[in-house]
């Protein structure tokens, strides 16, 4: 076994890495960023797809070095994972500027907002 699960290791950002990981049409969160020299993922951007996880990393690509993924169960459980890293994160170091959105014709909002 190269990893186990919740050890995820982070993969090159090229459509081959992409492909090759994100085999399942789901929903699901992502992180971008680079590894360090001691090997350390270092988050520069997240986000997260509602539908298609593996289309929305392929639009990172040429931007971001490597990339993490989790597949979500819903659309709702990838935003609210979402808005907990935008809200948790210094967002000095990251590239996120603006407050997740919530996905179409949702009914409920970002549960860490206030
Ligand atoms: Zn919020």
């Amino acid at each position: 076994m190269k990893r186990s699960i919740g050890m995820k290791s982070s993969h090159a950002l090229t459509n081959q890495s992409v492909d090759d990981e994100i085999t399942k049409i789901s929903a699901g969160n992502f992180a971008l960023g680079y590894e360090s020299k001691s090997g350390l993922f270092v988050v520069q951007n997240f986000g997260r797809s509602d539908t298609d996880l593996n289309q929305e990393v392929k639009n990172w690509i040429g931007k971001y070095k490597r990339f993490k993924f989790f597949y979500a169960s819903s659309p709702k459980s990838a935003f609210v994972k979402e808005c907990k890293n935008y809200h948790a994160f210094d967002k000095k170091k990251l590239d996120n500027k603006t407050h997740p959105k919530k996905p179409e014709d949702a009914d409920y909002d970002c549960p860490y907002c206030n």
